[in-house]
């Protein structure tokens, strides 16, 4: 792929969550600008009772984040703008709230994996430091979790499923098993899996296998093995202001050089999946 095959973006966020900014036509202008369109927005989605507020936007805000699209759709010309969430996996309230989200106009969801369920029932965040010790079981976990995700089918797409490079100080066996199975289910149920390429504007961290400092996501050798299964992969910016709308861009692209693989364009999205 070069930079300019990379015409379609569905993952960006919006002012509401509180921690991006611009509104919908600040984001489509920006992708005409850079070569985009077909535009989604995915703002991280509330939930009927406000729960992980603090990044994202009120249930009462939802409303307007629905109107508000409506109203942009198509104030910008040149650019194809769509709406999604992105949503984590909340299992007490899925696949209702998600039937629910899709019948109110939402035209496709975004899995978000900042959190994943140990076997334990604990709530875990991927952000937060894992002990060493434990790090091998809580990647297994990562990966069940995100491979029940992928099966439950709410999800049009993963959104950056290499969280696992957060928490985890080197590539582990666990690393590779987690990550063989996300791949697998991912290329067996037909959903892609995202190289998020804002990833790279965070921190590094210090690498405890090669000694190297590296992303915490996008993390090469989680993408290695799914290249080497067949999955689908596709590049998003994930961006929280306007102007990172194409962020990084050239990161991802020598990542799947290297990998050996070609990330999918997805120009539509119809019953909630991503087609041509
Ligand atoms: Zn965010
Ligand atoms: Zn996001």
């Amino acid at each position: 792929m070069n930079r300019s095959d990379f015409t379609a973006n569905w993952h960006t966020h919006n002012f509401r969550c509180r921690h991006a900014r611009g509104d919908f036509a600040d984001y489509a202008r920006a992708a005409i600008d850079a070569g985009i369109t077909v535009l989604g927005v995915s703002d991280h989605c509330p939930t009927p009772d406000d729960r992980d507020i603090g990044v994202r936007m009120f249930h009462s805000d939802l409303l307007g984040y629905i109107d508000g699209f409506r109203a942009s759709r198509d104030a910008v010309p040149g650019v194809n703008l769509h709406l999604g969430v992105e949503l984590e996996h909340y299992r007490d309230i899925l696949p209702a709230y998600a039937e629910e989200l899709l019948s109110r106009g939402v035209e496709y969801i975004a899995g978000a994996t900042h959190f994943f369920m140990s076997r334990d029932g604990e709530k875990l965040s991927a952000w937060n430091e894992i002990a060493e010790s434990e790090q091998p079981r809580r990647a297994l976990e990562y990966g069940d979790f995100v491979v029940e995700m992928i099966e439950s089918g709410i999800y049009a797409f993963i959104a950056h499923p290499d969280l696992i490079g957060c928490f985890c100080d080197r590539w582990l066996p666990e690393c590779e098993q987690a990550t063989r199975k996300i791949a697998a289910t991912a290329r067996d149920c037909g959903i892609p899996l995202e190289i998020n390429t804002s990833g790279y504007n965070k921190p590094l961290k210090v690498d405890a296998g090669t000694g190297e400092r590296r992303a915490q996501y996008p993390w090469e050798p989680f993408w290695k093995a799914v290249a080497e299964e067949g999955a689908t992969l596709i590049i998003n910016s994930d961006a929280h202001l306007p102007e990172s709308i194409v962020q990084r861009l050239d990161d991802a692209l020598a990542l799947c050089d290297r990998c050996g693989i070609e990330p999918a364009v997805f120009p539509k999205v119809s019953n909630n999946r991503l087609c041509c």
